[in-house]
């Protein structure tokens, strides 16, 4: 899929997605079993708070010293025999994986889990050249199955229900029909294995680069990660610049909070350190190691203020799970390699102004800055994106937004809320008009919730019941009120009523 999304799609694509049931409870489910996952193992942590603000003081330091960080990085990688280019923008790191994959004469390539090539779009580039390219992550594998973009940064098929993998495999791999996740695992590991053995090619992604060292580290729950890039000749790893940390000591703060955080583990199965190419002597490891550093729009990130502290993300996908829009529409109507919160304050810089609309695809709660482990201030960066798309706009005369929906919408609910207001302010009215709503509406109720009503409140209805007027309690309420009400209570009703 590509990331040229109309900003328009992104309303369309969230309509639809609000209005999917089924998806909302699928991701309901997933991201609340997450939660509950994250809670629990926070809470028999006592140093989390420590270490997430230890976490948070490195990414600052890092970022701050971005450019004396990477270069040390790259002398020391190169100096264990790493090859390391530094793309200014996807086609860039595209082009060099390409062309470095057709000098190879490489047939096939085996990729872990990463958002980085999604975000350059490799996988089509790659596919273009005559390579196949084969998703090892069980996720990504899956939605790489269904020829869709991942919905979550950690969770790549969280809208899927285990039933639907059934059916998925049974159509695509051609196995009887099984809905039970340890046989669908099974399937998926048999025939992964087959394409680890024939790979010519391996691509990851980087979770942390230490700069003093010169190590990749790349932590993972599979050991696909590990495969694709000990046992392919070739294997080459994408990073976003903002990876590199200082030292090795550093790498332990972020190892304590990164797990709790993106799936609840106390620490992921694997974590790997690559330095570089096999040496003289060793069987294992690849012949030849690439890092691709990866700019595309961040250093202009770091350039800004407010928004550098987009580049602290650990990519833990938290602030996904947690954030009331993202789980009721998913990943996918964001039409962004990294959807949520993240991907909201990160997309308009690394995808343009396709994606100016995401950075209002917010409540502004703050769910997604207290559970963010190194404690991105999401909100502050939300409300500078749209401050600085409107503003942006004005002085151009135009936006990427669409146009009408805005000043329409906005309209409907100052004109809402003011009927509001009116009506308010006349308590006999809103009693009488109480009193209709619950007797015109009552028959139509089905366990006290009103499934369909008619136009403005389908808007209403058409996502999710609207609990029925209770006319029972009311009149029981008056009852009280006006029989058996003691004068002191009397008095307060009156007073209340002014
Ligand atoms: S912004 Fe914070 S919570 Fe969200 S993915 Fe990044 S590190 Fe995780």
């Amino acid at each position: 899929m590509s990331n040229d999304i109309p900003a328009q799609d992104f309303f369309a694509r969230s309509e639809a997605a609000v209005a999917d049931t089924a998806l909302r409870r699928k991701l309901e489910n997933a991201t609340g079993r997450h939660l509950e996952h994250v809670a629990a193992t926070r809470a028999e942590f006592p140093a989390y708070e420590a270490e997430r603000d230890a976490s948070r003081r490195i990414k600052e330091h890092a970022i701050a010293h971005l450019d004396q960080l990477l270069v040390q990085l790259k002398e020391r990688l190169e100096a264990h025999g790493c090859r390391v280019f530094v793309a200014a923008d996807a086609a860039e790191a595209r082009k060099y994986i390409v062309e470095l994959a057709r000098a190879r004469g490489v047939r096939r390539v085996v990729k872990g889990k990463s958002m980085a090539t999604e975000e350059i779009e490799l996988n089509p580039a790659l596919g273009e050249a005559g390579c196949e390219v084969v998703e090892t992550d069980l996720g990504e594998y899956i939605v790489q199955l269904r020829r869709e973009r991942p919905s979550h940064i950690i969770t790549p098929a969280i809208h899927l229900s285990k039933e639907d993998i059934g059916l998925l495999f049974n159509e695509k791999l051609h196995i009887p029909y099984t809905s039970e996740p340890a046989a669908l695992t099974a399937v998926a590991r048999e025939r992964l294995r087959e394409t680890f053995l024939a790979a010519d090619m391996g691509v990851t992604g980087v979770n942390f680069a230490i700069a003093e060292f010169g190590t990749l580290v790349l932590v993972e729950n599979e050991g696909n990660g590990r495969m694709s890039s000990t046992l392919p000749e070739v294997f080459v790893a994408v990073m976003g610049i903002e990876k590199v940390i200082p030292s090795l000591e550093d790498l332990s703060h972020f190892l304590e909070v990164l797990a709790r955080t993106a799936t609840g583990q106390k620490l992921t199965t694997y974590t790997n350190f690559i330095s570089g190419p096999r040496r003289d002597g060793e069987t294992d490891g690849p012949g030849e190691v690439h890092v691709v550093m990866l700019d595309n729009g961040r250093t202009a990130m770091l350039a800004d203020p407010v928004l550098r502290e987009a580049l602290y993300c650990l990519r833990c996908g938290a602030c996904l799970n947690v954030c009331p829009v993202y789980r009721r529409i998913g990943g996918h109507a964001y039409g962004s390699t990294y959807p949520g919160p993240i991907g909201s304050i990160v997309s308009p810089s690394l995808f343009g102004a396709t994606s100016a609309a995401l950075p209002f695809a917010s409540t502004l709660c703050g769910a997604c800055r207290e559970i963010c482990p190194v404690k991105i201030d999401i909100p502050r960066i939300l409300l500078h994106l749209r401050w600085k798309e409107t503003a942006g706009s004005a002085s151009e005369g135009k936006s990427a937004l669409p146009e009408p929906k805005w000043p329409r919408a906005a309209e409907r609910a100052r004109e809402g809320v003011e009927s509001f207001a009116r009506l308010a302010n006349r308590p006999n009215t809103m009693r009488l008009m109480g009193k209709l709503a619950a007797l015109a509406l009552w028959p139509f109720a089905r366990r006290g919730y009103l499934k369909w009503m008619p136009p403005p409140f389908s808007n209403w209805t058409r996502v999710r019941d609207f609990p029925a007027p209770k006319l029972t309690r009311r009149r029981k309420a008056r009852r009280a009120s006006s029989g058996t009400a003691s004068a002191a209570p009397a008095a307060n009703v009156s007073r209340a009523s002014r």
